[in-house]
């Protein structure tokens, strides 16, 4: 049983779909609501490339019923579920009672660090990217900002530069940033916006383009931030960065790790011992060091904490969907 969310509706399911088909495993897939469309046209596409009938299914419908009747679903010995911490909750508490394995992708607010060595002008366009593809909305967007505050007024120059100048509208148009999945999704972010406000900290709007409606959200900054506060702590799935500033290669580790979640992480350096005794004390699945998202299907994914558990990708998300097996054979008497 495969569970998609709505943000990458043919990636996240085909990283799931492609491993298991590969070893001879059958697949239902139940696409999110918003986007069940994609999920039907995948498996159409598996049928025109020789995928036999029955192999590669999907069955659109809502998380409660649909989603629902599929994880308790006798046949179904292994679940994929990709989503909020929410629902993976009631996912995994479900394969519990069944007894069969899960492997959870959930949210993330993911650290990504900026030393005041760094390539200041690639990391303040590693960081804008890191947060506006897909309109924010990415499990692994880099959403929190950490700045060491000797840098911090040249990296906040740079990234209020790359908000001014970020185009935001209909896809066709090939904007920076295309509409949020829904005005609600719209709603969610303006409500974190007003937080961040009320909280003490400093919003600033950029974006130009012409769109207008109720899914469209310009890209914003959370500036004077503060780790406490909720738009650093709670994943807001939009294109608003929160920028937090540091003083120690310490002190970016402990505010990165003070966290529910524990995705992704980026660091920025020049300074290649720095990056490694970062990278590892970062709790997360996977660190990207003067860059952010490298990798592809070889590279294995997954999280810590909140962000879930289990790999997908690679070797390791390959053997997801096999066991090991010991076999003895006795060959003398
Ligand atoms: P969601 O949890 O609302 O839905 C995910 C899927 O679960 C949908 O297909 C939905 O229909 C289904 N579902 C809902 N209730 C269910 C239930 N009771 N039983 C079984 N299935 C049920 O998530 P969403 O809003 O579609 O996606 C956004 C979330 O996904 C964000 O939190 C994002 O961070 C996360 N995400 C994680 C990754 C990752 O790789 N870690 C990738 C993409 C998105």
């Amino acid at each position: 049983g495969v569970f998609s969310p709505w943000n990458g509706p043919i990636t996240q399911a085909a990283r799931s779909v492609a491993p298991a088909l590969m070893r001879g495993t059958a697949v239902v897939a139940k696409p999110a609501e918003q986007t069940p469309i994609s999920g039907v046209e995948m498996a159409k596409v598996a049928l025109e490339c020789g995928v036999p009938a029955g192999v590669f299914n999907v069955v659109p419908g809502y998380g409660e019923t649909a989603g629902a009747a599929l994880v308790a679903h006798p046949l179904v010995r292994k679940v994929v579920f990709t989503g909020s911490v929410e629902t993976g909750r009631l996912v995994a508490l479900g394969c519990a009672q069944k007894l069969i394995p899960v492997t959870l992708e959930l949210g993330g607010k993911s650290p990504h660090i900026i030393f005041a060595d760094a390539d200041l002008d690639a990391a303040a366009k590693g960081a804008w990217i890191g947060i506006t593809i897909n309109s924010g909305q990415t499990c692994s967007a880099g959403s929190r900002l950490l700045v060491q505050r000797d840098c911090h007024d040249q990296v906040v120059d740079r990234l209020r530069a790359h908000c001014a100048a970020t185009t935001v509208g209909a896809g066709m148009d090939d904007p920076a940033m295309g509409p949020l999945v829904s005005a609600e999704q719209k709603q969610r972010v303006e409500y974190y916006l007003e937080l961040a406000r009320a909280e003490g900290a400093t919003v600033e709007l950029g974006g130009i383009g012409t769109a207008d409606g109720p899914c469209f959200q310009r890209p914003a900054l959370i500036l004077n931030a503060t780790n406490a506060m909720r738009a650093a702590r709670e994943e807001i799935f939009g294109p608003v960065l929160t920028v937090i500033p540091f003083d120690t290669e310490e002190d970016a580790i402990c505010i990165a790790n003070d966290s529910d979640y524990g995705l992704v992480g980026g660091i920025w350096t020049r300074d290649l011992g720095r990056a490694h005794r970062v990278a590892a004390r970062l709790e997360v699945g996977q660190v990207y060091v003067n860059e952010f998202w490298a990798g592809g299907v070889e590279t294995a994914f997954g999280g810590v904490k909140n962000s879930g558990y289990g790999r997908e990708k690679g070797i390791a998300g390959a053997m997801a969907y096999s066991w090991l097996k010991t076999v003895t054979i006795r060959i003398a008497p």
